[in-house]
């Protein structure tokens, strides 16, 4: 049996409702209730509720306690799951809390997801949502910007960039699906701007840690290829030996093992002298 959320009309006692009878005694005032009149007055008294926690949540948004007005667009949808005006708001935000450490986009673009679905589409919704998505994406991928050419040389911050970007992306494009192109078709080129600026930077990243890598490669001063100058010697004796070695083997019968050891080994010697005094 299916029971609803009512509240009694003589003592105001909360009471879970059989909505299929039409009267019940109220187990706190022995009152005869209608079930309705019980439901309805829950759903006026929820109904209040909604409309004094979306003031304050307005107000504590408009505070900038975003923390505050996200316990109250909570409590919203605890109790009216479809409420538009809550999704958008917990949406900017849960974003608003966002830090580089702690990155809140794709939360915001799934509250905002349902704000949009439970506007039935309203266009004006839809419009401003593109715009808060594409301010959001385009915040965010800026701070990210900065901060992986900030620290550049750090390990991981490429890759942390190009995850941060790639949840910018979805906001965008969530942004760009909910721009309404022949109204307006500045703000979509806007977006579209930025969109195709954020290929281009992700391009400009990919040709900073090329060259990051190059100066990351071994001075010539120091080194030959990968090996250190102080170890060239060693290498050196290194060929001479094995050389020798091969003009034992000539010397012993074995010619045609011993001329390729000596033009390998020789060979190799030169090669790295060569090197060495480019
Ligand atoms: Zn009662």
């Amino acid at each position: 049996m299916e029971l609803k959320a009512g509240k009694c009309p003589n003592c105001g006692g909360e009471l879970h409702l059989p909505e299929n009878k039409n009267s019940v005694t109220c187990m706190y005032c022995d009152t005869v209730i209608s079930v309705r009149e019980a439901i309805d007055k829950k759903s006026h008294s929820l109904s209040g509720s909604i409309e004094t926690w979306l003031v304050l949540a307005r107000t504590a948004k408009n505070g900038g306690d975003n923390l505050e007005a996200i316990k109250y667009f909570n409590k919203i949808l605890e109790v009216d799951s479809t409420n538009s005006e809550a999704w958008y708001g917990k949406a900017v935000c849960i974003y608003s809390t966002s830090t580089l450490l702690s990155i809140k986009i794709n939360e915001a673009v799934s509250y905002m997801r349902n704000a949009v679905k439970y506007s039935n589409n309203d266009i004006a919704l839809r419009k401003k949502a593109a715009f808060e998505l594409y301010s959001m994406a385009m915040t965010l991928y800026n701070t990210s910007w900065n901060h992986a050419f900030q620290y550049m040389s750090v390990d991981g911050t490429g890759a942390e960039h190009g995850q941060r970007s790639s949840y910018c992306l979805e906001a965008l494009k969530f942004a760009i699906e909910l721009d309404d192109k022949k109204e307006y078709v500045d703000e979509a080129s806007k977006i579209l701007k930025a969109y195709g600026r954020f290929y281009s930077n992700s391009a400009e990243l990919k040709i900073l840690l090329e060259s990051k890598k190059n100066k990351l490669s071994p001075d010539s001063d120091t080194h030959v290829g990968a090996l250190p100058r102080e170890y060239l010697p060693f290498l050196y004796i290194l060929f001479i030996l094995f050389s020798l070695g091969g003009l034992w083997e000539v010397y012993k019968g074995e010619v045609v093992m011993g001329f390729i050891t000596i033009l390998f080994f020789g060979g190799g010697g030169l090669l790295v002298y060569n090197k060495s005094n480019k």
